[in-house]
């Protein structure tokens, strides 16, 4: 995992610099170096993890306060209107660098970014197929 950018970060490698926000022994969270809005911040667990498949729920369990904390200090911070938290896994999510992380991008009411356009089920058989193969899946 040497490639890895986020490890590097968080052993201090390469540096977080200005843009680093908060760091404790298991997390660090910096800023984004292409940030959507100013203020987009990124909570990374300093074990490499490539994604959500492969986080221990005890690192989950730990890391849920922080990105509480980083979005509260986010929102004050940049005195944002709202705060969409992400986590993007495998590359057709959009996720580019292998190592978990949240997102924590700070919205203003003007900031022209859209969400997705919901795709509407056809009808409610379809709905209650995508259901049952999803609860057959746990
Ligand atoms: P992903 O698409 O994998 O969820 O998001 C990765 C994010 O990491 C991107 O938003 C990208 O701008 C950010 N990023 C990539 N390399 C670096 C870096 O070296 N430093 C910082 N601060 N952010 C990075
Ligand atoms: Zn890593």
């Amino acid at each position: 995992m040497n490639e890895c950018v986020f490890c590097k970060i968080a052993k201090g490698e390469i540096p977080a610099g200005a843009g680093k926000l908060y760091e404790d022994d298991n997390f660090i969270a910096f800023l984004d170096i292409k940030p959507n809005n100013p203020g987009h911040a990124l909570v990374v667990p300093k074990n490499h993890y490539e994604n959500i498949y492969n986080v221990p729920d005890e690192v989950l369990k730990n890391i849920a306060p922080i990105v509480k904390k980083m979005t509260v200090a986010v929102k004050n911070g940049v005195n944002a209107d709202g705060i969409n938290i992400i986590m993007n896994n495998d590359g057709a999510a959009g996720q580019i660098v292998p190592h978990a992380h949240f997102h924590i991008i700070p919205r203003f009411a003007d900031d022209g970014l859209r969400h997705w356009i919901g795709k509407p089920y056809p009808n409610k058989e379809a709905s209650t197929k995508v259901a049952e193969k999803i609860k057959n899946s746990f």
